[in-house]
């Protein structure tokens, strides 16, 4: 079932798992996911990056979650400016992360409130990133710098009402050029601090002890599309496509994906959590009889 972000996000930092957020290229790709989380009994969350038609991705989603009983979010990801969020609310998705980390922490607030009350009036979720998260192919300066600090994430929380938030601890995205290194203890103050579901973005290759204990630690939604985009391209390359067996493509993208985000579910300790999350309706505003008139 397609269900807001927040529901899963609450109920994985309350139960301190998480939850993979994995790519949503094509209906390959989304359906093998979705196969994946009815098999492990774990909720999924896609991230979605097709600015040319987010409607098209979040409608598939959104069909496709609404046929399994195990709760699926989509999450427009890393959306800079007004219009792309205001676009990703109104696009179908059941979240959005509203990326202003790279701004001065008023601007960033002044964004993000402004964003969390149009995206909470329609039962949208909303995500944004404090610290900034970096490249993993620039982690020498990346790694290090402009990380979250605990007391400033616990305000910006109360600043904004965002559903979770993005945290920079030492992770970056894409591939690594250098070893990961996390800031354990930092992590562990930041969640001291603020008593709220955290994301960790571009874990990817950040090694899955390191993951398991970052979902320990208030992690509540762990972003690993490279790793999903990667161990697909390595699956497919051990795999003989060769003659006739070229039909064979997509169905063994859909066996190596399942596979793949039923792994990461392990990782992240998800699997058999789907009953934790609290499913209810995505729009609060349309509970009730539409067409009760009597208070006008
Ligand atoms: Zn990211």
């Amino acid at each position: 079932m397609f269900v807001p972000m927040k529901n899963i996000v609450d109920a994985a930092y309350a139960g301190k798992y998480g939850v993979p957020a994995v790519p949503s290229n094509d209906e390959v790709q989304i359906r093998a996911a979705i196969q994946a989380a009815v098999e492990s009994r774990s909720p999924l969350i896609f991230l979605t990056n097709n600015r040319k038609d987010p409607h098209f991705t979040h409608y598939m989603i959104k069909r496709f979650a609404d046929e399994v009983d195990v709760p699926v979010a989509s999450c427009l990801d890393h959306s800079r400016t007004f219009e792309d969020c205001v676009l990703g609310v109104s696009s179908g998705c059941s979240a959005i992360m509203a990326d202003r980390s790279t701004l001065p922490y008023e601007e960033n607030v002044a964004d993000v409130l402004r964003l969390a009350q149009i995206a909470h009036a329609v039962g949208v979720s909303i995500e944004a990133e404090l610290g900034h998260v970096g490249q993993g192919d620039n982690y020498a300066v990346d790694g290090v710098s402009a990380l979250t600090d605990p007391e400033e994430a616990k305000r910006f929380i109360a600043d904004t009402g965002v559903d979770c938030l993005a945290v920079a601890v030492g992770t970056a995205h894409g591939a690594y050029v250098g070893t990961p290194k996390i800031d354990f203890e930092r992590l562990k103050e930041i969640d001291a601090a603020c008593q709220h579901p955290l994301v960790l973005h571009g874990g990817s290759g950040s090694g899955e002890d390191n993951i398991h204990r970052c979902c320990e630690l208030g992690v509540a939604k762990v972003n690993v599309v490279n790793d999903v985009m990667r161990l697909t391209l390595e699956g497919l390359k051990n795999t003989d496509l060769s003659g006739n067996k070229a039909y064979g493509l997509y169905a063994a993208i859909n066996d190596i994906t399942v596979n793949i985000v039923k792994h990461l579910f392990e990782v992240t300790g998800s699997v058999g959590k789907a009953a934790s999350c609290c499913c209810g309706s995505k729009n609060s505003a349309s509970e009730g009889n539409p067409f009760d008139s009597t208070k006008e």
